[in-house]
């Protein structure tokens, strides 16, 4: 009897994996291979965005900026410098009606070289580097890493740079203190037990010329440098070269149920948003995906959500789909709806006290919806309106898509934030909806194939909606 009625009246709390069928198993599985494959080419923003360009334009979308005029079922993007796209499918309503919009970022929190960055000391060569976003720096010490981006000439000549993911690539690394001497290291706070100015990356011990020519070793590598690019000391100020785990994306666990990779804050939401996008056809409404950038250090600047660039590409579709009238996209911004899709704090069983276990995200329970976030009261958090709460749990329940309902951490313990809010000022509707992770900004994160598959699920429902 009382099992009865708590069938009734409780939430399922079950995992996903639960009674699942081998042919599911199997669609979730090969979903996740797609995603690693993705991920395998795409570790940093730029090439994110390079690569999400390729498959969009292999699906039928064309340059915003090539288009005269735009009618409903018309597939755009539109890429911002390089490191922020959006892509659009035009819906049967006028924009003016609102959009609704799954936002992601595709930076992740990684090492960039400073400006001035190549030094030579005790006869080897090294790179020094500036920490971009929330790392434990402990972490970034003896891992195999390598090198991407772009080095910029002043007449305009970009060189694209990948050292280290090649099977024949040499890979580099940042050298921590061995054990025997590392007493008063061991003694210090953990935040402290490796300095940021010491992540310097190991790059060469060969010597160049003879022995009366000072750094010989840093010559001898920017000799490297100049005959594979053309390039001398100079051109690294005008770089963005960002240094990333070298690790390849893996299927983790025997039963081969996670995913464990680089940069899945947020490039699973990124990727997730960016391919059930590809699969629309017809849709009510305007279907928008940002794929922002700098998510990680506050979203500031021209390829952020705070700039304006966004909303130039909203008034774009305003223009080409035959709407004119002065100063629209605040009210198009008022009716918009949007899935702010970013990670979430995965309950962590080794580290269960930070947790508040019946309001965290669990592993393979599906999607996790953050009404807010936030740090002590609430503060910075836009906490979406329990209306629109409804509205999107209308849409999982609807599609049978499994989700949780939870916040980051227990209250006082910290906080975070996402893009959520940006949007959610300007007027729209907001809610944070993504995938728990476990080690988030770590060189290797963790994720469930289920959670993976259940956000793909997730955006395509959101979008087409009704
Ligand atoms: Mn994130
Ligand atoms: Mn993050």
């Amino acid at each position: 009897m009382g099992e009865e009625l708590k069938q009734k009246l409780f939430k399922n709390k079950k995992t996903g994996w639960e009674g699942m069928s081998e042919e599911e198993k199997r669609e979730i599985y090969n979903y996740a291979q797609g995603y690693m494959d993705f991920l395998n080419k795409g570790k940093t923003e730029r090439e994110f965005v390079a690569e999400a360009k390729k498959v969009a334009e292999s699906k039928g979308f064309v340059d915003v900026l090539k288009c005269e005029t735009l009618k409903p079922g018309d597939k755009v993007y539109y890429i911002n410098r390089d490191k922020s796209m959006y892509l659009a499918v035009i819906g049967e309503k006028s924009i003016e009606e609102g959009i609704n919009i799954v936002g992601a970022h595709v930076d992740s929190p990684r090492l960039d070289l400073k400006p001035n960055p190549l030094y030579e000391d005790g006869e080897l060569a090294y790179l020094k580097t500036h920490y971009y976003g929330g790392i434990k720096k402990y972490q970034w010490t003896t891992i195999p890493l390598s090198l991407h981006g772009v080095i910029v000439k002043p007449d305009g000549e970009k060189i694209y740079v990948n050292i280290g993911e090649g099977q024949n690539d040499p890979i580099f690394t940042i050298t921590d203190l061995l054990p025997h001497l590392a007493q008063d290291q061991m003694e210090k706070k953990l935040k402290e037990g490796i300095e940021g100015e010491n992540l310097n990356l190991l790059l060469g011990s060969i010597p160049y010329g003879s022995e009366e020519t000072p750094e010989r070793v840093k010559l001898n590598v920017l000799n490297i440098l100049n005959q594979k690019y053309g390039i001398t000391e100079q051109d690294l100020t005008s770089a963005e070269i960002e240094i990333v785990p070298a690790f390849k994306a893996r299927t983790l666990g025997l039963d081969g149920s996670m995913v464990a990779a680089y940069g899945q804050d947020d490039k699973i939401c990124a990727y997730t948003s960016l391919t059930a996008m590809l699969e629309l056809d017809h849709v009510e409404k305007t279907a928008v995906c940002i794929l922002s950038d700098k998510e990680e250090i506050g979203s500031m600047g021209n390829t952020g959500m705070e700039s304006h660039v966004f909303d130039y590409f909203i008034s774009e579709l305003l223009n080409k789909t035959g709407i004119n009238r002065p100063n629209l996209l605040d009210k198009v911004f008022c009716y918009t709806k949007m899935l702010s899709a970013d990670v979430d704090a995965g309950f962590d069983p080794i580290y269960a006290s930070v947790s508040d276990k019946l309001n965290a995200g669990f592993l393979g329970k599906g999607m996790s919806i953050n009404k807010y976030t936030g740090a002590r009261g609430k503060s910075g958090a836009s906490d979406a309106n329990a209306e629109f709460v409804a509205y999107v749990r209308k849409i999982m329940e609807e599609n049978n898509i499994k989700y949780q309902v939870a916040e980051l951490g227990k209250v006082d313990i910290g906080g975070g934030g996402t893009i959520a809010y940006i949007l959610a000022n300007k007027g729209a509707d907001v809610i944070d909806c993504g995938v728990p992770l476990l080690s988030m900004h770590a060189p290797y994160e963790v994720t469930s194939k289920y959670d993976v598959y259940s956000a793909f699920r997730t955006y395509k429902a959101f979008w087409e909606a009704k």
